[in-house]
């Protein structure tokens, strides 16, 4: 978990590689349903256009779906997700039905100017999605797959503002919420090297 330019999907992928486990990142998810014109895609596109959340009913059916496809043992990261009280009551409500569990909470603490900045400078393949903070691109070109790198829609100044408010009203309760729950919280600074972060994320979650 963290506010949007948190660092979520960066360290998502590195965790993923070194845990061996499956990620499924909701934002990623419904941009390659746009990308692919679909139902869930055309119904997802004006809520992140604004900002604004896609509804709970929506993000919870694809995440319980991806989740139902996966077998009982594999290790799962969920990046984005849950960013309601209901998601996460939702989420709880998968799991124990599945008979699993949740491991842990990360959420990435950066302080809101930070967030700004890198918001407004990020970049993004146009054709994989591949962050380009992630793998370079200083050319204009994207280093996974050659693709044009361009902005976000919603990485405009005027729409990181309103995502960043949609954070505040609707995500910040969500850790408080796992924060009186048995599940561990863990706060992680996420200011710095990549590299840096990466190392304490995974130090709390061995310890
Ligand atoms: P992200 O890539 O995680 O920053 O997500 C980009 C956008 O996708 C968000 O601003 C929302 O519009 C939508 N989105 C991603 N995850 C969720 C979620 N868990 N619940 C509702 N909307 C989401």
């Amino acid at each position: 978990m963290g506010p949007p330019g948190a660092g979520k999907g960066t360290q998502g992928e590195l965790l993923e590689q070194h845990l061996d486990a499956v990620r499924y990142s909701t934002g990623d998810m419904l941009r390659e349903a746009r990308r692919a014109g679909t139902e869930l895609g055309s119904l997802a596109q004006t809520y992140m256009d604004a900002g604004e959340l896609v509804p709970d009913e929506v993000v919870i059916g694809v995440v319980g779906e991806a989740l139902a496809a996966l077998s009982p043992d594999a290790s799962v990261i969920l990046d984005g997700f849950p960013r309601t009280i209901p998601q996460a009551e939702g989420l709880a409500l998968i799991l124990e039905a599945a008979g699993q569990r949740l491991d842990a909470v990360v959420n990435l603490v950066v302080p809101e100017e930070e967030l700004v900045s890198r918001l407004s400078g990020r970049r993004v393949c146009s054709e994989c999605g591949t962050l380009a903070s992630s793998d370079g691109g200083a050319d204009g070109t994207c280093a996974a797959c050659g693709g044009d790198l361009i902005q976000r829609r919603d990485d405009r100044p005027e729409t990181v503002r309103r995502r960043l408010a949609v954070y505040l009203e609707e995500t910040a309760p969500v850790l408080e919420w796992y924060a009186d729950s048995p599940v561990d919280l863990l706060e992680i600074d996420g200011t710095g090297s990549v590299v840096e972060i990466q190392e304490r994320i995974r130090e709390r979650l061995t310890a």
